[in-house]
């Protein structure tokens, strides 16, 4: 962390420097151009120099590899989870990062970019012994009450555009009400959105989220890195899924998290490189909380995987569509999806 942010200090100063004394000797629209071709630069120099966390990892305690048929024998029955969600906070972001925008059903529905409003969840899974577990986090209460003191903050709270974030439960709001601790938190990806709540998590639980997750590489990583860094500040090590290969071919990777088949945590490469889905058994039946393999209802049902928020589109793609199938062969599962509820959807038009 040091070191990187040292570097890219470096570079950032170089370049500013170097930015500062072709504004003062050169005509203004040789300065820009001069300009253009610094910043490519400095993205280049800084792209394999930053990660998307310096917080520790781990392999995770929890989770029994198994085979996705074993998933599909037990999918229909009901099982023990009592279930949750909590729209922690509304939210309105760039219609062209929740959706690939060209794609073609996206063209042919007319979609173009513009705010789209959604909103940002927790999940709490509630498990007969193991206790009490959150899906996500939602938003910390100082975003609400402290927001100086948050920690998304400056450069990144701007890009995030938090004036459009409307708080109605911080976690910690929320904790505070329940009579049962706290047990872990099953992250679907690292992303600052997915993240925000974990400042009002207790330190020491247990966090798990997909294997890389951390890791990923990116120029944006400057100026979100510090933000997701002050998330975990104090936490114990990310503890990360352990996939191995699915016999069965159907996902990447299929975890039994309590080794009972009532929580499933599904490898969905593609959003992210470690983007990992999940899904709990209830007394009515299967929900599947999709992450942001699936941000919106439109995309969802028209099989459009997101637009610049991903990573790796055909993964993205890949990834959704086996959702999209298991969903399909058991319609009784009950969709969660990123960022909107699957009903009520206004289309996004
Ligand atoms: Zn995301």
């Amino acid at each position: 962390m040091q070191l990187c942010m040292a570097y890219v200090a470096e570079q950032v100063k170089t370049a500013a420097a170097v930015g500062v004394a072709v504004f003062r000797s050169a005509p203004r629209r040789y300065a820009m151009r001069t300009m253009f071709r610094i910043l490519p630069v400095l993205a280049a120099t800084t792209l394999g120099a930053c990660a998307f966390s310096s917080h520790p990892t781990k392999p995770s305690a929890l989770g029994t590899s198994r085979s996705s048929a074993e998933l599909l024998a037990v999918v229909d029955q009901p099982g023990p989870i009592e279930l949750q969600t909590i729209a922690a906070a509304d939210w309105a972001v760039d219609r062209s990062g929740l959706l690939n925008l060209q794609h073609p059903r996206a063209k042919a529905a007319g979609l173009t970019d513009g705010d789209e409003p959604i909103q940002l969840f927790f999940h709490v899974v509630r498990h007969p012994t193991q206790g009490m577990y959150i899906i996500d986090s939602g938003v910390e209460r100082a975003l609400r009450d402290d927001p100086d003191h948050a920690a998304v903050r400056g450069l990144a709270a701007r890009f995030m555009h938090r004036e459009k974030l409307k708080i109605h439960v911080p976690l910690g709001e929320w904790l505070s009400r329940q009579n049962e601790p706290l047990r872990g938190v099953l992250l679907t990806h690292l992303h600052l959105d997915h993240v925000m709540g974990i400042p009002d998590v207790p330190k020491g639980t247990p966090i798990f989220t997909g294997p890389g997750e951390t890791g990923a590489r990116a120029f944006l990583n400057v100026v979100v890195r510090p933000n997701i860094d002050r998330e975990f500040e104090g936490q114990a090590p990310i503890q990360e899924w352990q996939y191995q290969p699915d016999a069965a071919g159907r996902f990447a990777g299929v975890l039994d998290v309590f080794g009972d088949g009532s929580l499933w945590a599904l490898s969905v490469p593609g959003h992210t490189h470690g983007s990992t889905a999940y899904l709990a058994r209830t007394p009515k039946g299967a929900v599947l909380f999709t992450g942001d393999t699936c941000h919106t209802a439109w995309g969802w049902e028209n099989d459009v995987e997101p637009g610049t928020f991903t990573a790796d589109h055909p993964g993205n793609a890949e990834s959704l569509a086996r959702l999209r199938t298991l969903v399909r062969e058991h319609p009784t599962i009950d969709v969660r999806l990123g960022h909107q509820p699957l009903t009520g959807s206004s289309g996004g038009h």
